[in-house]
């Protein structure tokens, strides 16, 4: 079992922090991104980097080769749909993408969007623990997360149409 400490004050006890996400037990801040049968789409926002997303599966599984045929389908489908959201909405040109079975959590792809800042920490798999943990100690004030929010409430609006018939 794991503390988790919510942003209301409470504490609660999950054995799966990804569980406790993807069937709502726990809000992310900044809310959902996007939901489907079987995946979840949100960010951390202690991460806050505009654009980064993560992608977990709603079964509490590890590994790649654990998924379903549905799964798979509907893992590529969102995927690419959030890839293209990144770039429509928010003009992110490049992404790498991040996935441990090794975890403390389940099933889940970190899509890290690449920022003109982040070439100075490198170009390659071994930049990306440095430039989330720059984002999280040097980018996390006020004007930053208020950004990153903004950003999740675009792709949101995006992915589940709002309104868009308004617009034609
Ligand atoms: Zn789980």
């Amino acid at each position: 079992m794991r503390e988790i400490n919510l942003s209301n004050g409470k504490t609660i006890e999950v054995e799966c922090l990804s569980c406790a996400l993807t069937s709502g037990l726990i809000e992310p801040d900044g809310g959902v991104i996007i939901e489907t049968e079987h995946f979840h789409a949100h960010q951390d926002v202690a991460y806050p980097i505009r654009g980064l997303i993560i992608l977990a599966s709603k079964r509490h599984i590890k590994c790649f080769d654990e998924l379903t045929d549905e799964e798979k389908l509907d893992y590529i489908k969102v995927l690419t749909k959030l890839r293209q959201a990144q770039r429509e909405v928010l003009g992110i040109e490049y992404v790498y993408y991040f996935y441990n079975e090794d975890t403390t959590h389940h099933f889940h792809t970190w899509m890290v969007p690449r920022y003109e800042w982040m070439y100075d920490f490198g170009r390659s798999v071994e930049s990306v623990r440095p430039v989330l943990l720059y984002a999280r100690n040097e980018m996390n004030n006020h004007e930053n997360v208020n950004e990153v929010i903004k950003a999740i409430n675009s792709l949101n609006k995006e992915l589940n149409n709002w309104g868009g018939d308004y617009e034609k």
